[in-house]
């Protein structure tokens, strides 16, 4: 029998630099950065959008290998009944199947297909960890039941009004130029799915498996990039020597094959890692104090501050000549290179 392969799950709330943390760890030997793949049967195979290497999903070569082992003419099927599966409205039966130690997720018939898509790219890719940045607690509930998986959870969290600010940005699905857009849900929605997938998260792995789960805020990955990447490389099981970094907060990226995501994912070369901090100036007061009233909870629970600019952040405040990672448009404009690792 085949070893099980290790998938290294981010967790969370959107645009919390999910896309960045999978790109850079892409870099790594031995780890293949897939990239969201609960979207890989109707965003890659069905719609055929593009793969990290900028190649449509189904006129990428590796991605070909891949899918010869998977039933792919059922792929709108699958992607369908993961959505059923997946549903917000299933969320409390899902916790109580977890809190009674039962799969949080009931099997279905195309479990079968999904565990083969794991082994597929392990196999084909060589990599010793496979990085989904899926983020969906549930989905990654789902693949951590499937057989021949072992799975290992990073919580990505970052400040919920940053999150919201962010999700109200204009940006096409794969890059400006693409008419259909990400989602921009309005700031209170953002702010209650912010406080329900961390919280979910949380009482999935955190509460119960601990030395299987790592918290890590975007606030001290941005301040430290080198270091907390060095960190989560540890936890994955991955050699943190000859990874991306030419500085501590500078990385050197190549092409990955990676599945959906942020746009940001099709960047490459130098690329400077900071935080972006634009939502502290151009977050209205009314949304500030929204998000705030809507997240008190998860903001006491993940050591953020209820005031504008208050202590609990480790990010340095202010720094607003140095925009990167999570940044929008504006930024892009400003700074090029560094621009744009957004909400991933
Ligand atoms: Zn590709």
């Amino acid at each position: 029998m085949n070893p099980p392969v290790r998938v290294l799950y981010l967790a969370g709330s959107g645009r919390s630099g999910s896309t960045l943390v999978t790109t850079v760890l892409g870099q790594y030997d031995g780890v293949f950065a897939a990239g969201e793949l609960r979207y890989l049967w109707q965003r890659g195979e069905v719609e055929n959008r593009p793969c990290g290497c900028g190649r449509p999903l189904r006129d990428c070569p590796l991605w070909g290998e891949v899918r010869r082992e998977l039933p792919t003419d059922r792929a709108a099927a699958i992607a369908a009944g993961l959505r059923g599966r997946l549903r917000m409205r299933g969320l409390p039966a899902l916790l109580r199947r977890h809190r009674r130690g039962v799969r949080p997720v009931p099997e279905h018939p195309d479990d079968a297909a999904l565990a083969d898509l794991y082994a597929a790219v392990a196999r084909h890719t060589g990599a010793r960890v496979v990085v989904d940045s899926s983020k969906l607690p549930p989905y990654g509930a789902l693949v951590g039941a499937l057989p021949g998986i072992e799975l290992r959870v990073l919580h990505l969290v970052r400040d919920p009004r940053a999150t919201a600010f962010s999700w109200r940005r204009r940006r096409g699905l794969d890059g400006d130029a693409d008419p259909e857009l990400m989602s921009r849900p309005p700031v209170g929605k953002a702010a209650l799915l912010w406080l329900v997938w961390n919280t979910v998260t949380v009482r999935l792995w955190a509460d119960r498996a601990p030395a299987g789960y790592l918290r890590v805020r975007y606030e001290d990955l941005t301040a430290e990039p080198e270091a907390t990447l060095r960190r989560i490389a540890a936890f994955a099981g991955v050699d943190p020597a000859g990874g991306p970094f030419t500085g501590p907060a500078t990385v050197r990226l190549t092409p990955t094959h990676s599945v959906a995501g942020n746009p940001s994912r099709h960047r490459t070369g130098p690329v400077p890692i900071t935080a972006d901090v634009q939502w502290r100036r151009d977050l209205s007061r009314r949304s500030y104090a929204l998000v705030t009233a809507l997240t008190a909870p998860g903001l006491r629970r993940f050591g953020y501050p209820w005031r504008r600019g208050g202590p609990a952040a480790a990010n340095p405040a202010g720094s607003g000549s140095s925009v990167a990672v999570g940044s929008g448009r504006s930024a892009q404009v400003r700074q090029p290179a560094s621009a744009g690792h957004e909400e991933g």
